[in-house]
């Protein structure tokens, strides 16, 4: 699904990820471990070039990414290609980040920004994107009520069926069980060995035993080089 070549990341002066090569592989499960500060964040955003949205990040290597049957350098995307990239590398971060309004508008709005979408068709790939999620149950009653009155949980499943709908082919998830209880926690860990029967997943843990239960390839971090 793709592949990261002598990938060398710097913010201004400070080397942050050195000389880093990986290859992904499609519809496996991908886990970033390390210490905290060794890289793994700024890593996954490069998949998506996410790190341009810092000023002083120099980036250099090359990421190829196999994208709608082709392969893409994403170094060479001009910027206005970069929704579409970052629709197609969906991202769902550490803690929730909600939308202001209601649990649909938290799908439908990325649907009509990003892919136009609305009315029946928007409101298919809302359905189907929750039910992906393991959350059309828990909200199909209230989707008009305000995002932010969800759980923990139900808020990391919102972010990660407002990813879904966009239709990715592969998902950054950055401890997506972080601020969970070890239940629900344990409901996300089957809800991504699921989601990977679809797509080509990326995720940084920390939990050994997350790592031990979903991993399918295992790249440890410290300071910036994969040991
Ligand atoms: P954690 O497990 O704590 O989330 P991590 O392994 O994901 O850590 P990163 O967030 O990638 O680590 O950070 C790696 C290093 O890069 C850290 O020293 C951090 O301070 C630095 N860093 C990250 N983003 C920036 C930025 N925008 N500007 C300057 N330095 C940054």
């Amino acid at each position: 699904a793709g592949k990261v070549s002598s990938l060398t990341i710097s913010f201004g002066s400070q080397p942050v990820i050195s000389d880093v090569s990986v290859d992904f592989y499609k519809n496996q499960i991908h886990v970033l471990t390390g210490p905290s500060g060794s890289g793994k964040t700024t890593f996954l955003r490069a998949l998506n070039r996410l790190n341009d949205c810092f000023e002083d990040c120099r980036t250099q290597g090359e990421i190829e990414l196999s994208l709608d049957g082709t392969t893409q350098s994403v170094h060479s995307l001009k910027p206005q290609r970069l929704p579409e990239l970052r629709r197609k590398v969906g991202m769902v971060f550490q803690h929730p980040q909600l939308l202001p309004g209601t649990i649909k508008e938290n799908v439908l709005l990325p649907l009509k920004v990003v892919c136009g979408l609305r009315g029946e068709a928007a409101q298919q790939k809302l359905c189907s994107a929750f039910n992906q999620a393991a959350l059309w149950d828990e909200v199909k009653d209230r989707l008009n009520t305000p995002a932010h009155s969800l759980s923990g949980g139900q808020q990391q499943r919102l972010c990660l069926a407002r990813t879904l709908a966009l239709e990715p082919e592969i998902l950054l998830l950055d401890e997506p069980t972080a601020s969970l209880d070890p239940e629900t926690a344990d409901q996300i860990e089957v809800l991504i060995s699921q989601l990977a029967k679809r797509y080509t997943i990326v995720m940084v843990s920390h939990s050994a035993q997350q790592t031990k239960k979903l991993a399918e390839h295992v790249i440890r971090f410290e300071h910036g080089r994969i040991v």
